[in-house]
């Protein structure tokens, strides 16, 4: 009842899949992460926490059957392969009993400690498919796991050849920020008390030569935790960056949003990166803005914490984005140096409709005021919805009614009108957004 280090696992699953290959039955890889590990470490110290990953292991091998193989991947992860499954349902019922038992808190001393634990389970159909390949679609899993915010998500592997879509679109990415087929588009924030667009918001679009347009949510959901998201978001700051400074040039003085994912606080070296950009394309770092999700905020991680006080230091602004919509605790809203909350489309675009939504918004808006920071509605698409967060005092909005998204050359004729635009303009700032 061992638990195997990652290259013994590799060799000793290889073998299993490869005598497998003619016997009618299912084989799953697990993959298993536990959310506060990272977090951990700098409170009880490495030893103690990979203590903590063996207890676990060792529970895992525990609840499985003696024939399944248990090993570590790295110091936060653990991974099974299931051999001899009879149907899919069996891999989901042996991750259900992995998360009962992990449940438990660990004993650490007289401290009880819980391990937050999510899993992706790949299924493999193929009887070729090798202990490689299934480890990425588990990867594939656990990450939409991650992102849909749900403890275990499940893939199945058809064949050697039809590879899960996110693996080729990965690579595709690869290729297609090399040949320049991915762009930003810039949707205008306006600001109601100087009647004008005093910033954009970068957003990503890639269209992809076979599967046309890629939601960019989807896309970073995908590319988060891969060794692409760095280059990925160096690429998204430094044209960002570049193109603020052309249509500042431009004469349009407005500052730029960037949306940072909660993956990108991990990188240490980001907030010196930011420093040598913001010199190469001289733009001022006050005017520049980092959007991060409410979860990427609110993950209780020092890391993070000090990433963000160091894009303080340096002048740029940070905003939450769909405020409202995710986990936050007020603590935490003390703990971040935030400038700005943006209200969630979801509340504005029924504000109207339901009295509600609009007193959330109200709220909202005056929490925001009364911790000094700048209220951004998002999703605004009508004037009547315009008139009443301008009553509410909210500071900006953004949405469909002042711009979609757009390239650089629209987004500088738009702001050349400087009115709320009728709302035609929606139709002809499409083509971007
Ligand atoms: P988000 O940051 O909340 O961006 C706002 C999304 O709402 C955008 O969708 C925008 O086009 C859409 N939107 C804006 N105004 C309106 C409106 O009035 N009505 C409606 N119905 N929708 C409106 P988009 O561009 O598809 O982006 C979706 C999400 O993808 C973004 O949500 C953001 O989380 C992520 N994303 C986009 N670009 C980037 C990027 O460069 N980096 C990272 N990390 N994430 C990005
Ligand atoms: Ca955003
Ligand atoms: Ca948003």
């Amino acid at each position: 009842m061992t638990i195997l280090s990652y290259p013994d696992f590799l060799q000793t699953t290889s073998r299993i899949l490869l005598e497998s290959q003619n016997v009618p039955r299912h084989n799953a890889i697990l993959l298993i992460e536990f959310e506060r590990l990272p977090e951990l470490d700098g409170v009880l110290g490495y030893r103690v926490v990979d203590d903590l990953v063996g207890q676990a292991a060792g529970m895992i091998r525990h609840a499985l059957n003696p024939q399944d193989i248990v090993g570590t991947v790295g110091r936060y992860q653990i991974t099974c392969l299931l051999t001899d499954l009879l149907t899919d349902e069996h891999a989901s019922l042996a991750a259900s009993k992995i998360m009962r038992v992990l449940a438990q808190p660990l004993l650490l001393n007289e401290h009880r400690i819980n391990l937050f634990s999510r899993i992706g389970i790949a299924i493999k159909h193929s009887c070729n498919s090798c202990i490689d390949q299934l480890m990425r679609t588990a990867n594939l899993a656990l990450h939409g796991a991650r992102a849909e915010r749900e403890p275990v998500k499940l893939l199945v592997e058809q064949s050697t050849d039809s590879q899960p879509m996110g693996i080729d679109l990965l690579s595709d990415l690869e290729v297609a920020i090399e040949a320049g087929e991915i762009f930003l588009v810039y949707q205008p924030k306006f600001d109601i008390a100087c009647g004008r667009i005093t910033s954009t918001e970068a957003l990503l679009r890639w269209t992809h030569p076979q599967q046309g347009a890629i939601r960019p949510d989807k896309l970073i959901q995908l590319v988060e935790s891969t060794p692409l998201m760095t280059k990925l978001t160096l690429w998204i700051m430094n044209t960002a960056l570049r193109q603020c400074s052309e249509y500042r040039r431009s004469g349009l003085d407005a500052g730029v949003s960037i949306n940072f994912s909660a993956e990108d606080l991990r990188d240490p070296e980001l907030a010196d990166l930011v420093l040598q950009s913001l010199a190469l394309w001289q733009v001022p770092a006050e005017v520049i803005t980092i959007e991060l999700t409410e979860t990427a905020v609110m993950e209780d991680d020092a890391h993070a914490l000090q990433v963000l006080h160091k894009f303080k230091e340096i002048g740029l602004k940070l905003s939450m984005d769909d405020f409202g919509t995710g986990y936050s605790s007020m603590a935490r809203l003390l703990q971040v140096p935030l400038d700005e909350i943006k209200i969630d489309m979801l509340f504005v675009r029924n504000m109207l409709k339901s009295r509600m939504h609009e007193r959330i918004v109200d709220t909202m808006i005056n929490l925001g005021h009364q911790l000094d920071l700048h209220v951004v509605a998002e999703g605004v698409e009508d004037e009547a919805t315009y008139a009443r967060l301008q009553e509410l005092g909210c500071d900006t909005i953004q949405g469909y009614l002042i711009g979609k998204g757009m390239p650089l050359p629209e987004l500088i004729q738009t702001a050349r009108n400087q009115i709320l635009p009728p709302a035609t303009s929606e139709k002809q700032a499409s083509s971007g957004g």
